[in-house]
């Protein structure tokens, strides 16, 4: 099974992906934590991606699907993913559906976990306080938001053609919202 989810920075994605996974048994498949793990080997590489996450951009599809696709060849497709923060581009998401299609499979479910801006400004203002992300200034969270609205939320409409999409509502207590996302993967509502 194939899930993505989707949702802006600071949306509580990250808390919720690692309980997902464990009740669903699945791959936890994190584009910014594989890059993070890039980035921290002394490379050319490393530097570029350093530059391009601190300041709130995107790293270029070609990296991105390469560190997808090395990570799914060692995993193998016979398996339970969540993808979380990727695809983040079209581009990402049809070259993910490349390589599964070629082996007969597609994505089964993309879920996106909303709250309204203004609770996610909240949330950066408290989280800048408590994390020493140097992505997470409110200045670099605001770039990632823009970004995510302007590359990534069309992915809602290209996967919302096939009828996989749910929306869920992020605001709430963690038990609160993993309920609600338990029971849309559960029975589809
Ligand atoms: P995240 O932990 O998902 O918020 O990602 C942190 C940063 O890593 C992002 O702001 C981007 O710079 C980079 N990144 C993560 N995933 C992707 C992706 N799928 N495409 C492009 N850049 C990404």
């Amino acid at each position: 099974m194939f899930i993505i989810f989707l949702g802006p920075p600071a949306v509580g994605k990250g808390t919720q992906a690692s309980r997902l996974v464990a009740h669903l048994s699945a791959h936890h498949l994190s584009t910014g934590d594989m890059l993070r793990q890039v980035r921290r080997e002394p490379s050319e590489l490393g530097e570029r991606l350093a530059e391009l996450m601190d300041a709130g951009k995107l790293v270029s599809d070609e990296v991105v699907l390469d560190v997808v696709k090395s990570r799914m060849d060692v995993i193998g497709l016979d398996a339970n993913y969540l993808f979380d923060g990727f695809p983040r581009t079209i581009a990402q998401a049809e070259a993910l559906d490349a390589i599964l299609s070629a082996s007969d499979l597609a994505v089964n479910h993309v879920i996106e976990l909303v709250v309204p801006d203004q609770v996610l400004v909240d949330r950066v203002k408290k989280r800048a306080a408590l994390e020493s992300r140097a992505d997470d200034t409110p200045e670099t969270v605001a770039k990632r938001v823009d970004i995510y609205r302007e590359q990534t939320e069309p992915l809602v409409a290209f996967y919302g053609s096939r009828g996989i999409v749910s929306k869920v509502d992020g605001v709430g207590t963690v038990d609160e919202v993993f309920d609600r996302l338990i029971s849309v993967l559960e029975t589809g509502s």
